[in-house]
Order: C-alpha cells, then sequence, then structure tokens
C-alpha cells in the first residue's frame, strides 16, 4: 500500500485513545477547561456512568462565537500563546474537545463575556454544525452523549457503570482540592449528588476535609518544607489513620493535580515502616517549583510529570514527612529519612 495522509477525523479517533480512556478523563478535560475559563460554579451532570451523558456547565469566560468551530478543532488552543515552558493553564494541547468529538456526540453552547447571545456547535461523527443560536445567559455548556458508541472495542473496556461513576466521583474530588474557591456540584441519576461548596483560600483546609473525610484533619500534621527552591506544603495522615487503597493520596505540581510514580513511590517511602503491607497513607501534598524544572507534556491526559530532579524531589517528601512525624511523635521501627 502506498503512503497517504490520514483523514483528519481519523487522526482524531486516534488521539481520542490517549486523551481519552474512559467516561472519568471527558470529565477531567471537560471540567479542566472550566477552570481555565475562570469559572466559579461548575456543575456535572451524568447518566449511566457518564457512557450515555455527561454534562459540565460552568460560569467562565465563554467562548465567541468566531471560535467556537476552532475550539472543537485539532490543535486549536487559546492556551499556549507563552510556549511550552510558561504553561500557566491545565490544558494546553487542544485536543480535548476534537477528541471528545471523534468519539461521542459533541455540543459545546456558549456566550463570551460581554457577548449579548449565545451560539452552539454540535460534533457528530467528527462533523461539525453550527454556529447556531443557543439559550444561555453565560459561561459554556459541553454535553457528551454516547460515548464511545462508535468505538466498540474502547466501549467493551468500559467497567460497570457504577465503577466509571465511582472513577467521575475520584476526578471531580481531586480537581475540587486544588480549587477551593471554586463551587462544584456533581449529579448522577436517581438524585445522587455531590457538592463542594467554595471556601476562602485561608479555608483550604476545610475542602480538604470535605473531600478526604472530616477527620483527616484531625488526624493529619502539616507540612510545609522546602529543598533547593523545591516547595513541599499540604497535610499527612498520621500512620495511624491509613487506608486499603492508595485512592486517598492526592499530589499537586504547580497547582495540577498529577499522579505521579515518583510521587506515589515517594509516599510509600514516608509511611514504609509504619503502615502495614496494603495499607496507605492517606496524604495531600503540594508541590511548587520552576516550571522549567518540570515536564507536564509527557502524556496527552497530563497526569504524568517529569522531575528534572526525581531524588530532590522524593529526599524532600520522605524527609519532611519523616520530620512531621516525629516531631508528633511517631515513629518508625527504623527511622531513615530517605
Ligand atoms: P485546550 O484546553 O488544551 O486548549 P481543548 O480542546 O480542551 O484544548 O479546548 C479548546 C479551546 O476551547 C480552549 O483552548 C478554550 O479556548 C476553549 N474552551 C474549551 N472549553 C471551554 C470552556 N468551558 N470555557 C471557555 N473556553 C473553553
Ligand atoms: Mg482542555
Amino acid at each position: 500500500m502506498p503512503i497517504v495522509e490520514l483523514d483528519p477525523f481519523l487522526i482524531d479517533q486516534i488521539a481520542a485513545g490517549e486523551v481519552v480512556e474512559r467516561p472519568a478523563s471527558v470529565v477531567k478535560e471537560l471540567v479542566e477547561n472550566a477552570l481555565d475559563a475562570g469559572a466559579r460554579r461548575i456543575q456535572i451532570a451524568t447518566a449511566g456512568g457518564g457512557k450515555t451523558l455527561l454534562r459540565v456547565t460552568d460560569d467562565g469566560n465563554g467562548i465567541p462565537r468566531e471560535e467556537l468551530r476552532l475550539a472543537v478543532r485539532r490543535h486549536c488552543t487559546s492556551k499556549l500563546s507563552g510556549g511550552l515552558d510558561k504553561i500557566a493553564t491545565l490544558g494546553f494541547r487542544g485536543e480535548a474537545l476534537p477528541s471528545i468529538g471523534s468519539v461521542a456526540r459533541l455540543s459545546v453552547a456558549s456566550r463570551a463575556k460581554g457577548a449579548d447571545d449565545a451560539f452552539e456547535v454540535v460534533v457528530e461523527a467528527g462533523h461539525c454544525e453550527g454556529p447556531k443560536p443557543a439559550a444561555l445567559t453565560k459561561g459554556t455548556v459541553v454535553e457528551v452523549r454516547g460515548l464511545f458508541q462508535s468505538v466498540p472495542a474502547r466501549l467493551k473496556f468500559l467497567k460497570s457503570d457504577r465503577a466509571e461513576a465511582q472513577a467521575i466521583t475520584e476526578t471531580v474530588k481531586r480537581l475540587a482540592i486544588a480549587f477551593p474557591g471554586v463551587r462544584f456540584e456533581l449529579s448522577g441519576p436517581d438524585r445522587s449528588r455531590t457538592l463542594f461548596e467554595a471556601v476562602a483560600p485561608e479555608a483550604a483546609l476545610t475542602r480538604i476535609g470535605a473531600v478526604v473525610g472530616e477527620d483527616f484533619a484531625e488526624n493529619a500534621v502539616e507540612i510545609d518544607a522546602e529543598r533547593d527552591g523545591v516547595f513541599l506544603s499540604g497535610f499527612a495522615g498520621l500512620p495511624t489513620f491509613n487506608r486499603g487503597n492508595s485512592l486517598a493520596q492526592y499530589f499537586y505540581v504547580n497547582g495540577r493535580p498529577v499522579r505521579d510514580r515518583t510521587l506515589v513511590s515517594a509516599l510509600a517511602g514516608a509511611y514504609a515502616d509504619m503502615v502495614a503491607k496494603g495499607r496507605y497513607g492517606v496524604a495531600v501534598l503540594f508541590i511548587e517549583l520552576d516550571p522549567a524544572l518540570v515536564d507536564v507534556n509527557v502524556h496527552p491526559a497530563k497526569a504524568d510529570v517529569r522531575f528534572r530532579d526525581p531524588g530532590l524531589v522524593r529526599g524532600l517528601i520522605v524527609g519532611a514527612l519523616r520530620e512531621a512525624f516525629a516531631r508528633e511523635g511517631v515513629r518508625g521501627s527504623t527511622a531513615n529519612a530517605d
């Protein structure tokens, strides 16, 4: 066969495989977009574990009519003007909406700040319709229906509605911790609802308690440490406050929720000889460092990061937690700082 250039729709479908793995990844992308748009209130509605319906409504800056078609087009973004080493937003790849639009029916309705009217585009089977007038007083509503209906191979790998809904809740929780000033409302069918009310920045612990559990605050030590320009803050649960899975380990790098091997393993190291095998410490840790010292552009889902000096970050986490535990009079069987 001769070499041919792939059809853009096919390219989007290929890219979609990496960006949207399951309904929770769609929620992550849409909520990140709402946050990037400066939303103060974000509503997430789901049905069928997100397979039937996902709707994210925000009160952010919106998208002007003339940019709506661009918003759902591959490699179109309003966020990368400063270059890859100056990323201040959660998104930057311009891939989420076109990817979603290639594996679901996608509609984006929006009213840009200062605009008199709202408009909507609809993407179906990679084909974009609109913009046509929509009824919306402000912000953006993105609706995703029938996710992966056209990609049976992917649909097969999805878990039960319940398990997918659970993953969506986890995704919202991770983002909710990073943005305590934003109100998040997640509603499922049968009127189930998770609500995180907005709190003042100095009440971040209130939001953490709402997400992780009210008893966490009473069983955690505050972490505040620095090593060679890398800052670590947050809360680490006492080793006695452990859990049977690692879901309640929340990591943020320059405000971005991440799930990174270096961090997961550092935390395991910090609790190593203090919790029983198969048990996990509970922690919410924020790492701030010069963006030049960390690469967030490792994977399309942006959950992995690469630290320039992973050993430094690991040592900082293990050292800071061990010190904080020692101050509380908690000691492991072998007190080893790294
Ligand atoms: P990225 O977020 O990487 O830029 P996306 O495909 O997620 O790529 O979104 C494309 C563009 O559409 C964004 O750059 C942004 O300008 C616009 N956009 C998407 N969602 C929203 C939203 N909820 N509010 C305002 N603008 C949005
Ligand atoms: Mg995005």
